[in-house]
Parts: C-alpha cells; sequence; structure tokens
C-alpha cells in the first residue's frame, strides 16, 4: 500500500511527518504528555474520565502550531480522532480556497 497511488484525499499528511515535525522529538514528547496528563484533557473538561492515548498538537503543524510542550494535550483516541477529523475538514476547505 505504502507509497503506491496516494490518494488526493491522503497525500501530504503520511508523506511528510517527518517533515512536519514528527519523528524523535515527537515521541520524546508523547512520552512526557502522557506522563504528565494521564488523562484525556477534553473528556475531563466535559466531565468524562478517559485514559490518554495519544499526544495532540492543540494548533496542528499544518496550521501553524509548534511543536513546544505548551501546544501538546493528552487526548484519548476517540476525541483525538473527533479532532483530526475537523482539522480534516479544515484542511480541505482551505485547499477549495
Ligand atoms: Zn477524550
Amino acid at each position: 500500500m505504502r507509497r503506491s497511488k496516494p490518494k488526493p484525499w491522503a497525500t501530504s499528511a503520511r508523506a511528510s511527518r517527518q517533515a512536519r515535525g514528527y519523528g524523535r522529538a515527537h515521541e520524546q514528547m508523547r512520552e512526557r504528555v502522557l506522563v504528565e496528563e494521564p488523562l484525556c484533557r477534553e473528556c475531563q473538561a466535559h466531565g468524562r474520565v478517559s485514559a490518554t492515548e495519544i499526544a495532540d498538537h492543540i494548533i496542528p503543524l499544518s496550521e501553524g502550531g509548534c511543536g513546544e510542550r505548551s501546544n501538546y494535550q493528552g487526548l484519548c483516541r476517540d476525541c483525538s480522532n473527533a479532532k483530526t477529523a475537523k482539522e480534516a475538514q479544515r484542511a480541505r476547505k482551505r485547499r477549495r480556497g
């Protein structure tokens, strides 16, 4: 599957993970976020308790966010998926102009 005929809606996200600031630094930050925020921040805000599974960029790198600790939050998988879906929606709108 990898790199064979990238679908138009799924190109840059995977191909340029490293280039966009993921990689080793992100791995280390992920470890740190999981330790510092063991509970999903979004769920807590809504009175729920879920374990953090994802180190999420509060402002996505694609929207100018940085790789600093202040731009990371702990999210559970559900919240991360919901947030990512919204970001993808915004990205599609941006591309349309
Ligand atoms: Zn959550």
